[in-house]
This record gives C-alpha cells, sequence and structure tokens, in this order.
C-alpha cells in the first residue's frame, strides 16, 4: 500500500508529539533538570555541602601542652577540644615568646616544629596501649624492700 504525502505527515506528527510527551514524563520522573549556574561558588543554590568542610575544625576549647616523649625537642602543642575529646592537635608557634630557666628564649626560627610522633600523640592517649598507671620491673620492690642489697651472680 503507498503511502500518501497526508499520511506519511500524519504518522511524522504523531511520532514527534510521543517522544515530546515521553521526553516530559522522562524528565519529570527520573531527570533532575539543569540548573544553570554562572560562578558555582556564587551562584550554586545548594552550599550545604560545605558545612562538612567547615565542622571538621570546629572545636568547643583548646589547651597548650608540652610533647616530652623521651626526646630533647619538647615542642610547644595547643591541642583542639570537641565534646571533650581532642580532635587534633597542632603547633603554637609560639617558640620565640618564652623562655628557660636560664633566660634562653627561642626565635622566630624555631617555628615550625613537631613530628609526626607529636602529631598523633592524641591517638596514643585514646589507643588501647595507654598506659593507666605506673608500672613497675618485676622483683624491684622486692629488691628494695629487702634493703636493695648489693647484687650477687646468685641474686641476679
Ligand atoms: S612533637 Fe616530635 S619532636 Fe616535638 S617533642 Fe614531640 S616527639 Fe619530640
Amino acid at each position: 500500500m503507498p503511502l500518501s504525502r497526508r499520511r506519511f505527515f500524519k504518522i511524522w506528527a504523531g511520532s514527534i508529539a510521543a517522544v515530546a510527551v515521553a521526553d516530559k514524563v522522562l524528565a519529570l520522573t527520573a531527570l533532575q533538570p539543569v540548573i544553570e549556574a554562572g560562578n558555582p561558588f556564587g551562584d550554586c543554590p545548594d552550599r550545604s555541602w560545605e558545612r562538612v568542610y567547615h565542622d571538621q575544625y570546629r572545636y568547643d576549647s583548646s589547651f597548650t601542652w608540652v610533647c616530652s616523649p623521651n626526646d630533647t625537642h619538647a615542642c610547644r602543642i595547643r591541642a583542639f577540644v570537641r565534646n571533650g575529646v581532642v580532635m587534633r592537635v597542632e603547633q603554637n608557634y609560639d617558640h620565640q615568646t618564652y623562655e628557660g630557666l636560664y633566660g634562653n628564649r627561642g626565635t622566630f626560627a624555631r617555628n615550625p616544629r613537631m613530628c609526626l610522633k607529636g602529631f598523633t600523640f592524641h591517638r596514643r592517649v585514646y589507643g588501647p596501649y595507654r598506659l593507666k598507671g605506673p608500672l613497675m620491673r618485676k622483683g624491684w620492690k622486692e629488691w628494695m624492700d629487702a634493703g636493695s642489697p648489693d647484687l650477687t651472680p646468685e641474686t641476679i
């Protein structure tokens, strides 16, 4: 059966209308409309995601302390506390403002200090291997209670 010009245009117009309707239905159900934003930092309609990054550094209080885990640096550190827990630490950048017992004072050049051991110190404080009390070498107290006698080959 030959396709008349009139019938061809009817089929073509019906197909276009069907595609247009399907496109709108699909856009309303499965797709989000495109939001035009010129400057994403200035015009972005939803910037709530930025709060995640801001909150990472939010703290309730802070205090300074001196790290001295048996090395000679004694770095001055500031700890930041949130909900009663030290969340992070950083160097205090004030080595030039204080001095030792003999009046020796550091300079700005001493900043920054700290090492990775100091940066992770609070994690060890909260870690499972933290010592919760003093330790004593086995047998030492008995030896002291006995008047710390001289060591002999038999008592070593
Ligand atoms: S931060 Fe590092 S270098 Fe400074 S006192 Fe602590 S362990 Fe020593």
